[in-house]
């Protein structure tokens, strides 16, 4: 029994800190960071599909580390500890249809969205655990994940892992007809950013403007909050950037006090203290 307790308040700590439990390789949501010395965020950044060329995928994390950074104000570096552009698992079911979708490589993306839904996010996690060392996870904080897949959004994030559709597809007010839209690269690393906020612990600001009723009032919301043009606001236009947004001065300092000493102690992330912004 003292063998028992001992253990528990010995050893637990010790392995809870020793940066297995903080790391990505049990588990996609773990509570605390690995202590680390530099402000670096080391990510994995994957394509997962068949639409997009490793030469297209490089350029995106050379220019995802380059606006993260000047996002951040240079508070966190981003870090591309590993890229991989990884095929689908699956194969397209024989007789699988969509009314108005013929080719096949649509159909595949669009089959993703019926067949996983919420669960394509452990999918791309159990695929790219197949793919990658033990030791090079460990040293893992996110996964970023472009992906042909279609699934509930255009991009979510859930623990460690963001991700985003390349390209989207929707009706859009043509019901006979099926859309295919490529987001442009700005609105790829813009909504990136976004996500690895949200991985890091922040977020939306400008909430309170999405519950009122009218566009009228949102717009005039909007208009009026000091956080709409940043990254993590809905107000900023994210459809069509013309730049990446930076974190508000508000979420600055929210990186600042809590985010960025939590990161370098390797302390819990889910508890901080964040203003609302
Ligand atoms: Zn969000």
């Amino acid at each position: 029994m003292i063998y028992k307790f001992l253990f528990f308040l010995l050893i637990l700590p010790v392995l809870s800190f020793s940066g297995v439990n903080c790391s990505l390789i049990n588990k996609l949501n773990p509570d605390c960071f690995q202590k680390r010395v530099e402000a670096r965020l080391n990510i994995a950044l994957l394509y997962y599909g068949e639409q997009m060329i490793e030469e297209e995928l490089q350029d995106i994390g050379d220019r995802l580390k380059e606006e993260f950074k000047k996002s951040t104000r240079n508070l966190i570096s981003l870090n591309v500890k590993d890229i991989k552009r990884i095929s689908f698992e699956d194969k397209l079911p024989k007789n699988f249809q969509i009314p108005g979708v013929h080719d096949e490589e649509d159909l595949m993306n669009l089959w993703h969205h019926g067949f996983y839904r919420g669960n394509l996010i452990s999918k791309v996690y159990e695929v790219y655990k197949k793919r990658v060392s033990q030791k090079k996870l460990k040293e893992i904080d996110a996964i970023v994940v472009i992906t042909s897949a279609q699934f509930e959004d255009l991009a979510l994030s859930y623990g460690r892992l963001a991700v985003i559709e390349y390209p989207t597809y929707g009706r859009w007010g043509h019901p006979g007809e099926m859309v295919i839209f490529y987001p442009s690269q700005t609105m790829l690393v813009d909504t990136l950013i976004h996500e690895v906020g949200h991985i890091l612990g922040l977020k939306h600001s400008s909430e309170e403007c999405f519950d009122l009723e009218t566009e009228e009032q949102r717009a005039q919301c909007c208009a009026e909050d000091p956080n709409s043009e940043g990254v993590m606001s809905h107000c900023r236009n994210r459809y069509s950037p013309e730049v990446v947004h930076e974190f508000s001065q508000c979420q600055i300092e929210n990186i600042e006090k809590s985010i960025l000493p939590s990161l370098l102690k390797g302390k819990k992330h889910q508890a901080l203290f964040r203003e609302k912004c």
